[in-house]
């Protein structure tokens, strides 16, 4: 919409409201999953759905955030115009600054909320979509059971191996 200096204008927002536990759908808290392999071979390895990264190892429980969409009031206090846009600048109650373009804000509270609401579901699925890529490659459930299992077959060499230079020694001492 247009507007000019000393009006009221309707600014979409969303905003994290609140920070929420819940039980892991992956795992449903018990914090393991059990993986059976084509050959047979079954495991129970780490969640990684609820498994924050870092030493303190899967929660049983994944974190989420209840977003709110919503309208704002503001004044119009300044304007900025260039050959091609208009650009307004806004203050809140609460004193904060705002640039908005004529396209972001709206005569009405309803319209900004349907905006914002638009603007927040596009900000969830791009966050999804960011936690999907992150979890990718060393966090699936195939990397979890190769891993341990290459690292089983090292360190069963490596023991071997050490039995072995300890056998050598005590025959050595004797
Ligand atoms: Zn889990």
């Amino acid at each position: 919409m247009k507007a000019n200096i000393g009006d009221m204008v309707w600014f979409p927002r969303f905003e994290t409201h609140q920070e929420v536990w819940e039980t892991c759908e992956e795992c449903l808290g018990e914090k393991t999953m059990h993986v059976t392999l084509k050959n047979g071979e079954e495991y129970d390895i780490d969640c990684s759905a609820c498994d924050p990264g870092g030493f303190q190892g899967p929660k049983g429980s994944t974190r989420h955030y209840k977003m709110c969409a919503l309208g704002e009031l503001r004044e119009v206090v300044g304007m900025e115009l260039s050959e091609t846009d208009t650009l307004y600048r806004l203050r809140s109650a609460g004193g904060s600054w705002y640039n908005a373009a004529p396209d972001g804000i709206f005569p009405t509270q309803a319209e900004a909320v349907e905006v914002a609401q638009k603007n927040m579901d596009a900000h969830i699925a791009s966050e999804e979509e960011r936690l999907k890529q992150k979890a990718k490659p060393s966090h699936s459930w195939a990397w979890h059971v190769n891993y341990h299992r290459r690292e089983i077959k090292r360190l069963e060499c490596d023991l071997e191996q050490h039995r072995a230079r300890l056998g050598i020694a005590q025959e050595k001492e004797k």
